[in-house]
């Protein structure tokens, strides 16, 4: 006997039988047992989910002798004659192919004539949306008069396109795409009645690529039994389905997590060499940072991933190097690589860069958070730690708690996935609060910083700075400015080593109008580049306030250079527009009281 494929062998033949659209069958059988069946259905849905299937049933009750509780017997010559396909009163026609004016006419002609065999005929058309104007007028008229013995069910996956005219003429049932769960209990049940050993995960992995389809998952169920050597296994189903080995994954999650980029890129070359797709590549690790999302957000919501215990295990050994902000960053890189990698004129690179990106990731905390946090006044579980080595290492359970201690409960808008979604604009970096403008290597500089800030007399100088300020700020001059400004360089390489260096090369040589012009030898140009970012000068400028308690903008100057210094002049008053604006959002108590507690400062802004 040949082999019947599990999607026809195991086609419900009962209402009963239909899986996850209960709402509907439950409706048809009562107006099966009422004798109320209408003339014209209209199943909707998406593909797979049973829709042709349940017009099958639906004619077949139409002419059982032997109804079960509204369901047909599957057993009478009419019942058999569907089942059989060789029913002559129930008719399969396909939408597609019955467009043209003759089969329309074939099709009027046919509606006309008595049942053959039994007392009603029945008219599946599938896919009903594609069949021509001409063909729904000539049905539209059948549909006002129907004739007793006719009966249609259209079937279609796009109602919208079908006139209203039609619809409006139908009993219409929606049905849903199927769950999941609700395909993997049916894999499962196929699965012990074929005597198949089989994995719960390897059926739930099944059943999430079959997309809500349960044609498709009974396909895929096909495919693994007759390639698997006796039993489902996930690994086997990732085989068959072309899914990347776990274990690779899993390696790349662990090189990320340790901030390694030289092993992500080593590991990268390996899995290139072993003939990986670099699209199916970046496709499992964004399944896999998706799935840390899912572990790391509140709540738990296991339920969302399809891995076996042992991988998600594996998971969780990971959770505690990231934070939630990070995971959805990293989510979205990896989201906007996936359709550049297929036009990437060298996709190997894109990737590459991606990777190293999502590795050397800096820690981000959401703005709500902190301002949740702030509000409720535990600042000790907001503050971020100050060095820059590493990720914060945090239990996700304890992380909640604090998170719960933190008065979240009073603004619960800003806990969870979606308090995320514009962290983007609100992210907090540890770059930011350090004042690094992008200078040489991130980490090295960090260290430097480090190592200066606990025997640096900063602190203290900025007080007396501070106080000396507040007595008569206007009383600046750029005298008292070139007294001081020693201090001031000290002041700023224990915040910023890199800017100190460059500050250390420069001298305030005009103060007027707010703006303050640092004059450098020539042999400082690339610094001052580098220095000369947006971020860099507000830094400077940030600290200029901190220190002289007078706000002022900056320039600068080459020594001889008159053309750079017109330029920085032009810039510094475009500056000084910007920072009018900044002044009023850092007025905001909110605001002042973010930047005070985490050293902060204000990044950008939008007016
Ligand atoms: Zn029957």
């Amino acid at each position: 006997m040949s082999y019947e494929v599990l999607a026809r062998k195991w086609r419900p033949q009962t209402f009963d039988e239909v899986i996850g659209q209960d709402h509907i069958t439950r409706t048809l059988r009562k107006a099966v047992e009422l004798g109320r069946i209408s003339h014209a259905y209209l199943f909707s849905g998406p593909r797979g989910c049973g829709k042709t299937s349940t017009a099958r049933i639906l004619a077949k009750v139409i002419n059982c002798s032997e109804l079960r509780d509204g369901n047909p017997c599957n057993a009478c010559s009419s019942c058999v004659g569907v089942i059989r396909g060789k029913n002559l009163d129930v008719m399969e026609i396909d939408g597609a192919s019955h467009t043209g004016v003759a089969e329309v006419r074939d099709l009027q002609e046919s509606i006309g004539y008595a049942p053959s065999q039994y007392m009603n005929k029945i008219y599946i058309i599938d896919e009903v949306h594609m069949l021509s104007t001409h063909a729904f007028n000539a049905l539209l008229k059948t549909l006002e008069e129907p004739p007793k013995h006719v009966y249609f069910v259209f079937a279609t996956t796009a109602p919208h396109k079908i006139p209203e005219t039609i619809k409006s003429r139908c009993q219409r049932h929606h049905f849903k795409r199927l769950e999941i769960g609700e395909i993997a209990g049916q894999l499962e049940k196929i699965c012990q009645a074929e005597k198949v050993e089989y994995e719960q995960e390897a059926l739930r992995l099944l059943a999430r690529k079959a997309e809500g389809s349960m044609r498709d998952g009974e396909s895929l169920l096909d495919q693994c039994i007759t390639a698997s050597t006796g039993k489902v296994t996930t690994s086997a189903v990732r085989n068959i389905l072309g899914l990347l080995d776990a274990e690779m994954v899993f390696s790349f999650l662990e090189k990320i997590a340790d901030k390694n980029p030289t092993d992500v890129l080593k590991q990268l070359d390996r899995s290139i060499d072993e003939g990986v797709d670099l699209l199916e590549l970046a496709g499992a690790l964004l399944e896999g940072f998706r799935d840390l999302m899912i572990l790391t957000a509140p709540g738990d919501l296991r339920e969302l991933i399809f891995r076996s215990k042992d991988e998600i295990a594996s998971l969780n050994k990971l959770v505690a190097a990231f934070e939630l902000p990070d995971l959805v960053t990293i989510v979205e890189r990896l989201c906007n690589v996936t359709p550049r990698l297929k036009t990437a004129s060298d996709p190997r690179v894109l990737l590459e860069s991606v990777l190293v990106d999502i590795t050397l990731l800096d820690k981000q905390v959401d703005i709500r958070d902190l301002i949740a946090r702030l509000q409720s006044g535990d600042q000790a579980v907001a503050k971020p730690e100050g060095g820059g080595s590493g990720r914060k290492t945090r239990h996700p359970e304890k992380g909640r708690e604090a998170e719960k201690e933190g008065g979240l409960e009073t603004a619960p808008d800003t806990r969870g996935l979606n308090g995320i979604g514009s962290k983007g604009v609100a992210a907090y970096s540890e770059q930011g609060k350090d004042f690094m403008p992008d200078f040489g290597d991130r980490n090295s500089s960090r260290e430097t910083m480090s190592q200066a800030a606990p025997s640096a007399p900063g602190p203290s100088i900025a007080k007396e700075a501070d106080t000396t300020g507040t007595e008569s700020p206007s009383d600046l001059d750029l005298e008292s400015i070139q007294e001081r400004w020693k201090d001031f360089v000290t002041f700023v390489r224990t915040k910023n080593a890199s800017l100190g260096i460059f500050l250390d090369s420069t001298t305030p040589s005009v103060f007027h109008g707010g703006i303050i012009q640092l004059e450098f030898p020539k042999s400082a140009v690339v610094l001052a580049e580098r220095v000369d970012d947006p971020k860099g000068k507000q830094a400077l400028v940030r600290m200029l306030k901190k220190f002289f308690n007078q706000e002022m903008d900056v320039s600068y100057t080459v020594v001889g250079g008159a053309d750079i210094a017109r330029k920085e002049n032009g810039d510094a008053r475009r500056n000084a527009k910007q920072s009018s604006g900044r002044n009023a959002i850092e007025q905001q108590p909110i605001v002042k009281k973010i930047i005070e507690d985490f050293d902060g400062e204000i990044v950008t802004y939008r007016p």
